[in-house]
């Protein structure tokens, strides 16, 4: 089953930048699917677009149960809460614990403290970080605060993880481990849309690879290859 369906989609800013033309693309419930093109290409409008960060200009976009072309303001936090985003520079609170940072997740939407505590030490011992729940991020290497980050961004079990450049500030042993874990939470049924330049990566961890260049989709192959020289 599709979980994210878009038609025909371009997004324009300010009447003159196209940031993407014409993209037609199906990714279905339970897929890895990693994002690849040159800087400039469209990679993160084509993200933000997923959870309505940026409204589409044209086209049709679907994701679950959402039309992101007729979502009013007020039910943008309703799609929000089925997707978990991960950035290249985690951006924690830098006064909460790591407990704190991903307990807050599900406190703003009103869960019980009793489920924030059970649910937060899973998802950090997914991660693998329990034994540093009492942290504070500038405790914590780069690759331990990714894996906060993305504990926070599937704590409330989204259907889709997007993570925009994820392992962008790690050496390539700490990506690899990065990397086992979102796998991991893809064997769980997660979705996972990673946009990246990591070459190695792709190459080594085949998944679907979906590039876009120019704002164009020019390729989409399972298990393809990253395909650039940088
Ligand atoms: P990538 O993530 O592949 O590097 P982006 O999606 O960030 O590419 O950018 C695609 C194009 O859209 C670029 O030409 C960029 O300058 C432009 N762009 C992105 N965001 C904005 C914005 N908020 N306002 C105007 N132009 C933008």
């Amino acid at each position: 089953m599709a979980l994210i369906e878009m038609s025909g989609v371009s997004k324009k800013f300010h009447r003159s930048t196209t940031a993407l033309r014409d993209i037609s693309v199906s990714v279905d419930q339970g897929e890895f699917v990693y994002i690849v093109g040159p800087s400039g290409a469209g990679k993160s409008s084509f993200i933000k677009l997923l959870y309505c960060e940026e409204k589409i200009s044209s086209g049709s976009l679907h994701v679950g149960e959402f039309n992101l072309a007729k979502m009013k303001k007020r039910q943008v936090p309703m799609l929000r809460r089925s997707i978990g985003v991960v950035f290249q520079d985690y951006k924690l609170l830098p006064k909460k614990t790591v407990f704190e940072n991903v307990a807050f997740a599900m406190e703003v939407i009103g869960e019980k403290r009793r489920n924030i505590k059970k649910r937060v030490e899973e998802v950090l011992d997914l991660v693998g970080l329990k034994h540093k729940a009492r942290s504070f991020p500038n405790q914590l290497s780069g690759g331990e605060q990714q894996r906060v980050a993305i504990a926070r961004a599937i704590v409330n079990n989204p259907k889709l993880l997007i993570a925009d450049e994820p392992t962008g500030n790690l050496d390539p042993e700490i990506s690899m481990e990065i990397m086992q874990v979102l796998e991991r939470i893809n064997l769980q049924g997660t979705t996972v849309l990673m946009a990246t330049h990591n070459s190695q990566i792709v190459n080594t961890l085949r998944h679907r690879v979906i590039a876009i260049e120019d704002g164009r989709l020019v390729r989409d192959e399972e298990e393809g290859e990253y395909g650039y020289n940088d």
